[in-house]
């Protein structure tokens, strides 16, 4: 039937599926050292030595783009910090187009990692890499060092191959995705502005076509110290912040009462963490502060000023309904993650080629989700450029005992790779 058949690719899915599966045991030796390096904020240089060096055993050249504290905090789009940031840098590496003609790519993931939640409770060191069957376990091993481990692995096969793209591929290894998405918008400042993105966030057999916004809030409350044995005296800020929490479920709950679409097919879509809590000094002295750090999302064209202006009158409501506070209101400041949500159309020609080539590597069709946690994609949409999250199977993420299933990392390669001849077009 003339007009019906496609050209054939260049390199069949087959041989690209085992050129990349040729590399499994390089992408798990790579996962494994990732992990071994403690990648909590602050420390991430050791991992990106790692991936420095990944880079140039693909026979690119890997550049820094350090972050620059004025850069960033002169951008609308990023996060408030208030830690340092001299001297830390994202690692790119691009793979150059071989002539004109397709379309250009980012393959980007982060090598920070979150701190080990309660080590005690693991069954292991956090930062050793274990094998257990077909599962690696280690902190980040699924969020996301198996990604930064498929894309090594996906571009080390096809080049094994003598395949070449036809549009630029940037790989990128970021640093703050955990507490902001800074990295990756200091990559978006390099200047690179690619056709699409995929990240490998453990979104297995899925992409992900919207995800929420997050910002962190923290709320210092004051209080009144004395010497307990007094009864009466003082005010004890940690007990003050228990009405504070409540006005935030409040709050949490309205959120969550009316929720837009896609998001309506799902039971909580936006939640609260209160995920640090400090105040006090001694048992037997009233508590005279206490500082509480929390976690809200938000949904995709909603302004993170508007949920800042309700969290603020959520403080509000508590502090005038408690007798000290109310003449002493707890501050409000923002540090980390201020981010919007994003969305990417789920017809969107890198949301189709992205599934199309999970497809091609597994046999199963790929899902199009929205996602209640927020990753890197958001700073990249909100730049004008296409980002989806695409990965390998992970369990336990931010939890104890985390790990990756490794077939899958194997499958998430195949199909980045799949993409890249897809997407970008490849000459032999
Ligand atoms: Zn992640």
């Amino acid at each position: 039937m003339p007009g019906a058949e496609q050209a054939a690719p260049v390199v069949s899915d087959t041989d690209v599926a085992a050129a990349v599966a040729r590399e499994a045991e390089a992408m798990e030796e790579l996962l494994g050292r990732l992990v071994e390096a403690p990648t909590t904020l602050g420390n991430e240089e050791p991992g990106q030595r790692i991936m420095a060096e990944a880079f140039s055993g693909l026979g690119l050249e890997p550049v820094d783009v350090p972050m620059d504290a004025d850069a960033l905090r002169a951008h609308p789009l990023a996060a408030p910090f208030s830690w340092p940031v001299d001297g830390k840098r994202n690692v790119v590496a691009t793979w150059p187009a071989a002539r004109e003609g397709g379309r250009s790519l980012v393959l980007n993931g982060h090598v920070d990692v979150v701190p080990p939640a309660a080590e005690s409770l693991w069954t292991r060191p956090p930062f050793s890499a274990t094998r257990d069957g077909e599962w690696l376990v280690g902190l980040g091993s699924g969020d996301m060092k198996a990604g930064l481990a498929a894309i090594v692995g996906a571009v080390r096969g096809l080049r094994r191959l003598g395949l070449e793209p036809l549009a630029d591929v940037q790989l990128q290894s970021v640093v703050e995705e955990e507490c902001g998405g800074n990295g990756a918008l200091q990559c978006v400042l390099a200047g690179f502005r690619p056709d699409g993105v995929v990240i490998p966030e453990p979104f297995p057999g899925a992409v992900t076509v919207s995800q929420v916004g997050v910002l962190w809030f923290h709320i210092d409350i004051a209080g009144v110290p004395g010497h307990v044995g007094e009864a009466g005296v003082g005010v004890n800020a940690i007990e003050a912040a228990f009405p504070v929490i409540a006005e935030l479920r409040v709050l949490e709950a309205e959120l969550n009462e009316d929720p837009p679409a896609p998001y309506d097919d799902l039971p909580h879509p936006i939640n609260l963490n209160v995920g640090v809590i400090e105040g006090g000094d001694w048992p037997s002295t009233v508590a005279a502060e206490c500082s509480l750090s929390c976690r809200l999302a938000l949904y995709p064209g909603q302004a993170v000023a508007g949920l800042k202006a309700r969290v603020e009158a959520a403080v509000a409501r508590a502090a005038a309904a408690h007798p000290y506070l109310a003449a002493h209101p707890p501050r409000v400041r923002y540090d980390g993650f201020a981010g919007q949500g994003v969305e990417v159309p789920a017809d969107a020609p890198l949301v189709e080629a992205m599934a199309a080539a999970h497809e091609r590597a597994s046999g199963e069709a790929a899902a199009r989700i929205p996602t209640t946690a927020t990753t890197d994609a958001r700073v990249f949409v909100a730049s004008g450029i296409p980002a989806v999250c695409y990965g390998p199977w992970a369990e336990s993420i931010h939890g104890v005992d985390e790990r990756v299933h490794l077939p899958s990392v194997v499958t998430t390669a195949q199909a980045l790779a799949l993409l890249v001849r897809d997407w970008c077009g490849v000459t032999a």
